[in-house]
């Protein structure tokens, strides 16, 4: 098994080997899904995994934009088409210095299953630009975001390709494209979700990353007849999805003590209660602030500059940032301060290493594909409702996703149980695999 695994990483790597974080997630998805593929008859002689991992199609543009001194800048724009076997191509776009198309193409092949665990009928896609809204007048963030859109526009639509939020993308950054979609296609369609609620957006859509991946950690510990309730929890990042993860852990009375940005971790060991939690969403989102600030007005709070939240001892630890951002040595550090659950709101959070410590410890641990699932599953819900031209309430939506996410726990059980645990990693990427793999096979070679 272990040749056949290397000889088709070898495969892949020969055409992509100057891409590092897609060849992360390869690694990682055919380490679980070969096996599995050479155990089923159905699948052999079909190619199918190598059709999987190749993007139907990339899609990379020039974006031209003025900045507020009157200079022309040149940022380059991205859509990653990575499968559209089950659905209409779906997926974030992120905006930051670091996207290339190593990363695109990594979140994309991870969309691929994470969209197929969701249940709904939905394709996977990526895609961005190297523009930092960062520092950006709101002016140059609108002028960023309607250039973009012109050349983007062409290739997507409501049954083709419908985009949504990533890093950098908010509801801001949706509105500017939303509006400059409309107005060069002249119609008002579902073409991207995460949208305003007076304009189509689903209640709970902001909310739903963060709080699928605390749904995800309670299933997870339901399952060994444990609960959140009581526990300490460390949160990294400070954006969308870390915000909603420590409303909902708040919601489930657990404590959460850290959260952090790009300059480094505030921990707050009395607890960030609910009224904290709002200083730091005003400041996050309003203000654009830095999480340093924190400090200035809880002054019993600790700044750990430049430094991540891997080493406060904690039960549960919920990555929350960026890929890559949990390293080998923070996996050891959890583990020997006790932490027991770790659940992925980011995409990819934790290297190779640190996923190998967590599993040698048998802790559980969700990966993003699985646990971060709500926030395009209530995308597809978003999408659901502007087909029907009708809105659901907030309680309908938040249930629906709970069950999803009840959904997906169960499928990373059918495929991950293994004796006297969970291999959730494992079960995600063969019940991801299987419906596209089938639809696949159904539809003939295209
Ligand atoms: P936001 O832009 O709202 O927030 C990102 C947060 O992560 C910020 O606090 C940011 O800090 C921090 N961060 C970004 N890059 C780095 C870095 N290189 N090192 C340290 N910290 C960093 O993004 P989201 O919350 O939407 O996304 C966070 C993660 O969740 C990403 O991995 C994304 O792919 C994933 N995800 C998001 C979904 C969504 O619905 N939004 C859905 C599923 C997954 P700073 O402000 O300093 O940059």
């Amino acid at each position: 098994m272990k040749k056949i695994i290397e000889n088709f990483i070898a495969e892949i790597d020969r055409k992509n080997s100057h891409e590092p974080e897609f060849m992360q997630a390869v690694r990682e998805i055919s380490e679980n899904v070969l096996p599995y593929i050479v155990s089923q008859d159905i699948y052999h002689g079909k190619n199918i995994l190598m059709r999987m991992v190749e993007p139907e199609r990339v899609l990379m543009f020039r974006v031209n934009w003025v900045d507020d001194n009157g200079e022309i800048q040149v940022n380059r724009g991205y859509r990653v088409q990575m499968n559209s076997a089950i659905g209409p191509y779906k997926g974030g776009l992120r905006f930051h210095p670091t996207v290339n198309l190593s990363i695109l193409k990594f979140l994309a092949l991870e969309q691929v299953f994470k969209n197929s665990l969701t249940t709904l009928p939905m394709g996977a896609g990526k895609g961005g630009s190297d523009f930092d809204p960062k520092g950006k007048s709101d002016g140059e963030v609108m002028r960023f975001c309607q250039s973009f859109m012109t050349e983007l526009y062409r290739y997507i639509g409501p049954n083709t390709d419908v985009p949504a939020g990533d890093i950098g993308v908010g509801g801001r950054e949706i509105g500017y494209m939303f509006g400059q979609y409309k107005k060069l296609k002249k119609e008002f369609s579902g073409v991207l979700t995460g949208k305003g609620l007076s304009w189509g957006g689903s209640l709970i859509r902001p909310e739903a990353t963060g709080y699928g991946t605390v749904y995800f950690a309670e299933n997870m510990l339901k399952h060994i007849s444990d609960s959140i309730k009581g526990k300490t929890v460390t949160i990294s990042g400070s954006g969308n999805v870390a915000q909603y993860a420590a409303e909902k852990c708040l919601h489930l009375s657990a404590k959460v003590i850290s959260m952090s940005d790009s300059s480094g971790t505030i921990f707050d060991e009395e607890g960030i209660d609910k009224e904290k939690l709002a200083y730091i969403m005003n400041l996050k989102n309003n203000e654009r602030g830095r999480i340093s600030e924190y400090t200035k007005k809880y002054s019993n709070a600790k700044f750990l500059k430049n430094k991540t939240p891997w080493d406060i001892p904690c039960d549960i630890a919920l990555p929350c940032a960026t890929q890559n951002e949990l390293k080998e040595k923070d996996a050891k550090s959890l583990i020997n301060n006790g932490c027991v659950c770790v659940s992925e709101g980011a995409n990819m959070p934790c290297v190779p290493g640190a996923i190998k410590v967590f599993k040698a410890h048998k802790i559980l641990y969700a990966p993003g594909k699985a646990s971060n699932a709500g926030g395009v599953a209530v995308s597809g819900l978003e999408m659901a409702q502007n087909s029907l031209r009708y809105s659901w309430s907030r309680e309908e939506v938040d249930s629906k996703l709970q069950e999803i996410m009840n959904d997906i726990h169960a499928s990373c059980l059918t495929h991950g149980q293994e004796k006297g645990w969970v291999d959730y990693e494992k079960g995600a990427n063969i019940a991801g695999f299987i419906k596209v793999a089938d639809a696949m096979l159904a539809q003939g070679i295209v």
